[in-house]
């Protein structure tokens, strides 16, 4: 029996994944990505461009570059690419043939079977385009089905206690919603709504206008009237958005070239996760009304509603999963990888069509989160638990001191917030660190799981290239019991934990605070007026006596008052 995989040919990503010994495995693609940009371009000698290579060349070569073709599957647009007219479905060919050639090079044998999924909403002609551009890439399509049905099997939905699920899926340019209905064992689409203009997309456009607010407040200058600088722009906002979704604040550190004379330009500032979800809170609002235009359609409420699916992934944003928990008073399902649930769901229909599987799927998961030990002994996680394996995350650090030359990394799994209530895998040491101020180091730190379990992980000084690591097999490390213990614990401790981590947070910010606000003002900066230099001065006595007292709220007050102080300059 030959193998046969499942595709997510998705707008801005497309995966592939294949389900062997009853495992459902995302496969790597030739660049080992998981996610492989849905981008075409050609060089301007004809060259053919296809995934992340594609994506990386966009701004430069835009005229010959196509991203978003799965909007325009099924119309007769000619998209015209070097002087020629291409058809969306030969676009999304030559995005399938690399999938194929990836899989074929990762399997060490040709795939010719596939079940690729389209949106729910997707009308006849759309599926026709796409099952036609899947025959020119030379798959055979075993089934075309919706994605919403493809992550409710991920989910092992199709039993007889579920009746209904609700499915959000909010990518980076469209929001969908899905109403279905299990019935036999299977899914019956019964509602579907949304909008398709709007995506975590939208989410960062607004990050970057808050930037752009700022730079011309702060530097009276105009981020969009340099392309390159713009873009560099949009690009560390979309990171400063995915950052936002697992830490309550993200540093913004943006050194940028401007104009024609290449101006150096240093922007430094700190964005939380509150001003962020106030800066967005009408988007958030939009996914309201769609929501309930689906159930009104088949006359159903939010209380009928027996699972909720989060699929996408700008769901991860924890603004979006409250307000999935609060309109259907139950927390959703988040646990698989929002990015690959949907190919995950594709691979087990290929597998159950090709009679490959017979069984119910395992999705190997880890157990318990897995991160590193950071300043102040907190845990600060890489790889949250029940990750699909195998993976890679990596984040980067920075020094907590002035001048450090070296760094050390304590491995840890488990779900407490203080690293040293969770339990150690290792730990190793990162040297000759250049000498650099507090916060100016760059440590990359990359986990890597792969698909026996070995965790590896490895911290690299940017500026430097020097690098060191450690080998760890985690996954006999804990039995069933000890994990459930685990995660129990961190559920009895979840409101003191994370009232210890906010402090410890707090004092962190308030110190750095301090410092900077001490710097300038021993640095006779000339712009500071002596009624300044007054005001700064006193909201750092206050913000000190805050940090010897060590209370969440009076810190967050302090801070608050010395920030406004030093933006008020
Ligand atoms: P998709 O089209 O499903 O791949 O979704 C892509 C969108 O998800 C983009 O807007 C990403 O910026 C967004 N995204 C990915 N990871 C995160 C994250 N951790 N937090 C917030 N948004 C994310």
């Amino acid at each position: 029996m030959g193998k046969a995989i499942g595709i997510d040919l998705g707008t801005t990503y497309s995966v592939a994944a294949i389900v062997e010994n009853n495992r459902v495995r995302i496969l790597q693609n030739a660049e080992g990505g998981r996610l492989t940009p849905s981008v075409y371009a050609e060089s301007a000698d004809g060259h053919i461009l296809v995934g992340a290579i594609a994506k990386s060349q966009a701004s430069a070569n835009p005229d010959r570059t196509v991203s978003s073709v799965k909007r325009r599957m099924g119309s007769d647009a000619r998209i015209q690419v070097n002087g020629r007219g291409l058809s969306p479905q030969e676009i999304s060919a030559h995005i399938l043939r690399k999938i194929k050639a990836d899989v074929h090079r990762q399997l060490g044998e040709a795939v010719t079977q596939a079940v690729i999924t389209v949106p729910a909403y997707f009308s006849d002609a759309q599926r026709r385009a796409t099952q036609e551009a899947a025959k020119m890439a030379g798959f055979e399509i075993l089934r075309i089905i919706s994605e919403p049905t493809a992550a409710a099997l991920a989910y092992g939905l199709n039993r007889s206690d579920i009746q209904h699920i609700l499915v959000w899926d909010l990518g980076g340019g469209t929001f969908d919603v899905s109403i279905l209905e299990v019935g036999d064992g299977l899914f019956h689409v019964r509602a579907v709504n949304g909008d398709t203009c709007l995506g975590g997309d939208d989410w960062d456009a607004r990050l970057v206008s808050h930037l752009k607010q700022q730079i011309l407040q702060s530097h009276q200058l105009d981020i969009e009237s340099d392309a390159c600088v713009f873009q560099q722009v949009k690009e560390i906002c979309e990171r400063t958005k995915r950052e936002l979704s697992h830490q309550d604040e993200s540093r913004i550190f943006l050194p940028l070239a401007f104009g024609p004379h290449h101006d150096a330009l240093e922007i430094e500032m700190t964005i939380s996760r509150q001003v962020f979800e106030e800066l967005t809170k009408d988007l958030l609002d939009m996914l309201i009304a769609p929501t309930r235009q689906a159930l009104k359609d088949v006359s159903l409420t939010p209380a009928d509603m027996d699972r909720i699916i989060l699929v996408g992934g700008a769901t991860r944003m924890p603004a979006v999963r409250h307000l999935a928990e609060t309109l259907f008073q139950q927390p959703p399902d988040t646990h698989l990888n929002p990015d690959e649930v949907v190919a995950m769901g594709a691979a087990i229909q290929a597998g159950v069509l090709n009679g490959s599987v017979q069984d119910v799927i395992l999705i190997d998961v880890t157990p318990l989160s897995l991160g590193i030990e950071t300043q102040g002994g907190l845990f600060t996680r890489l790889i949250p638990r029940n990750t699909t394996i195998p993976v890679t995350a990596e984040r980067i650090f920075t020094n907590a001191q002035d001048n450090q030359t070296v760094m050390d990394f304590n491995v840890l799994q488990g779900e407490r917030e203080m690293a040293g209530d969770n339990i150690g895998l290792g730990s190793f040491q990162l040297t000759d660190i250049p000498e650099l101020p507090r916060g100016k180091g760059r440590v990359e730190v990359m986990f890597e799981i792969d698909a026996n379990g070995i965790l590896q992980v490895s911290a690299q000084e940017l500026h430097t290239g020097e690098s060191a690591g450690i080998k760890i097999d985690a996954s006999h490390l804990l039995s069933s019991d000890q994990i459930d213990r685990a995660v129990a614990e961190a559920a009895a401790h979840a409101e003191t934990d994370t009232h210890r981590r906010s402090e410890i947070e707090a004092s962190i910010q308030t110190n750095h605070l301090i410092q900077a606000a001490e710097a300038l003002l021993f640095g006779m900066d000339r712009r500071l007026s002596k009624a300044s230099r007054r005001q700064i001065h006193l909201a750092v006595s206050a913000a000190k006596t805050a940090l010897s007292g060590g209370r969440l709220d009076t810190m967050t007050e302090a801070t608050q008052s010395l920030r406004s102080a030093l933006n008020g300059l």
